[in-house]
């Protein structure tokens, strides 16, 4: 049994926390939006009142945060993790964030005396729900070797892909497959019912060929119904083209695709679908082909 401190119980955060209390941790929470403390406590975790109370005791400590900003205030804030928790104590951040944050704060961690792991995840709420998700870490070997029943309690693939940032890398490398093939599939969408033949019968012949995939395993029948609650959000996927387009840049490499699922996204985000689920996409497409809600 580990002490944790749970940080950022949202859409993913919540049963993660769930399962690691599940698999006999001891998991202390902290988030800002309340309402995940009543099913933290169902399960049998602990609330805590501040960021200090969630870790002070805490041999390892978990972020799962929107963003790079929330990840940063959180974790190097004058009354953040690093400010409160035990010498010696690992972070595992499962946020998706930018790269070079992931190693500044890794940095800042080695000269505070903390060990660090970035280890983004997918597998979506329903991979959370499950405790199935796959996590790519990026980190030392030894540290990743200590988490590992951690991993375990959450997720069912989790993978050392290199040094401090390589998990963000493959995230963002996820996160290109995962619009692109959600444009497709909004397009395919689209072309069917425009010639008149049933999307959800076509989709459903596309799942068990070459097509197939996890999202239109987990998403045709979401989609075809026209049902977009999050899920992953257009917001948090317009935030991970962000960090895709702006490591290509680093790299000085052209992804010309991941240029275009960038604007689709954007322009989803611009037609106010940024709080639905990043299926919404469909609804992009269906406005540029003037088959949007009149
Ligand atoms: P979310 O918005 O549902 O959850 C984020 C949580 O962090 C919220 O509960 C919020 O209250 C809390 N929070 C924000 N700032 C805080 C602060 N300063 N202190 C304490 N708590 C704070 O988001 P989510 O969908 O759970 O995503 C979290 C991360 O996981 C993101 O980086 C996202 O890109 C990534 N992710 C999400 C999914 C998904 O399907 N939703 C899948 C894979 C990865």
């Amino acid at each position: 049994m580990t002490r944790i401190g749970f940080i950022g119980l949202g859409i993913m955060g919540s049963p993660m926390a769930s399962h690691l209390v599940q698999a006999g941790h001891e998991v202390l929470g902290y988030t800002l939006n309340s309402d995940a403390y009543q099913r933290l406590e169902a399960d049998g975790g602990r609330s805590a009142g501040s960021i200090a109370e969630a870790v002070k005791d805490a041999e390892i400590v978990i972020t799962m945060l929107p963003n790079h900003p929330q990840v940063e205030e959180v974790v190097l804030g004058e009354d953040g993790v690093f400010a409160h928790a035990p010498e010696g104590a690992l972070l595992i951040d499962f946020s998706t964030i930018r790269p070079e944050s992931s190693v500044a704060i890794a940095e800042a961690g080695g000269k505070a005396g903390f060990r660090v792991l970035d280890a983004p995840v997918s597998g979506g709420q329903a991979g959370a729900e499950q405790g199935v998700l796959s996590i790519m870490v990026g980190g030392t070997e030894f540290d990743f070797a200590a988490a590992t029943p951690i991993f375990e309690a959450v997720g069912k693939t989790y993978i050392h892909v290199g040094p401090h940032g390589a998990g963000q890398v493959v995230k963002a490398a996820n996160q290109l497959v995962v619009g692109g093939t959600y444009a497709l599939v909004a397009e395919a969408i689209v072309l069917m019912e425009a010639l008149g033949v049933d999307a959800g019968k076509g989709l459903d012949v596309l799942a068990g060929g070459l097509a197939g995939s996890r999202i239109l395993e987990l998403k045709r029948k979401s989609m075809v119904a026209r049902e977009f609650a999050p899920g992953f959000r257009i917001d948090l996927h317009h935030k991970d083209m962000g960090i895709i387009a702006d490591a290509s840049r680093q790299a000085d490499i052209a992804l010309p695709t991941a240029a275009l699922v960038t604007s689709l996204i954007a322009a989803g985000r611009a037609q106010g679908y940024g709080a639905l689920d990043h299926s919404a996409l469909l609804k992009v497409i269906e406005n540029l082909n003037g088959r949007g809600e009149k």
